[in-house]
């Protein structure tokens, strides 16, 4: 069930943040909840589910790919996702080109930085972004549009090692706003910040929270 009052709570607690609705493994009832509140950003980490969900839900809903994507799969999700926050390869961002090409429309992207500890998360290190940044290959993809950075905090109580992570990541999303220009690089956006850690991206410079349980109960 969509939880309304704490969707109230935490709009007041946004200010100019934009807030994704995390309704992975929730029902579409739930979605469409969420919707009648006011949600129009959604963020779902599987492209099944992603794609099963969407005709339901009315148009002007904003897609948001979370989990991790596999080149195969970017043409299922190419003809209406609104941005991908999970580009962690060149090649990746190869097929997203070609399949947006085909549907005549440009496909904004966040690469997925790996700032936590654990081994098991996705993501480029900071020194692959600044390669695949450099790479003259990203000059032939005009069909894609890279609009920020996403990254996930280490799983843990240490609110200090979450503090330190996201503050890295909003230090290096400086970096690349200063250093990486060109009509396909557009740095606006930071994804960061969980059910859990949300106050704390916030308080690093997160632009964007994706947020789960708080709005639709546990999983
Ligand atoms: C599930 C998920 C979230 C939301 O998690 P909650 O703790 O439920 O808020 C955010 N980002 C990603 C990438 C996720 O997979």
């Amino acid at each position: 069930m969509f939880q309304f009052e704490n969707y109230q709570k935490i709009l007041q607690e946004l200010g100019n943040v934009h807030l994704i609705a995390v309704s992975k493994t929730k029902p579409i009832r739930d979605l469409q909840e969420a919707y009648n509140a006011g949600v129009r950003d959604f963020g779902e980490n599987k492209v099944q589910e992603m794609c099963e969900k969407q005709p339901h839900l009315p148009q002007d809903v904003r897609w948001h790919l979370i989990g991790h994507l596999q080149s195969n799969k970017v043409k299922y999700i190419a003809p209406f996702v609104y941005l991908i926050h999970s580009v962690d390869s060149l090649k990746l961002l190869q097929a997203i080109h070609k399949q947006a090409q085909k549907h005549s429309r440009t496909i904004n992207c966040l690469l997925q930085i790996h700032i936590a500890q654990e081994k098991t998360k996705f993501g480029l290190s900071y020194k692959e972004a600044e390669n695949l940044l450099q790479n003259t290959a990203l000059k032939e993809l005009k069909n894609v549009c890279i609009k920020g950075l996403m990254g996930m905090a280490t799983f843990t109580e240490n609110t200090e090692q979450i503090r330190k992570e996201f503050r890295g990541l909003a230090e290096f999303f400086r970096h690349c706003q200063q250093n990486y220009k060109d009509f396909n690089l557009d740095f606006q956006e930071l994804s960061m910040g969980m059910s859990g850690d949300y106050r704390i991206a916030i308080a690093e410079g997160a632009t964007m929270v994706r947020i789960g349980s708080i709005l639709f109960g546990s999983r």
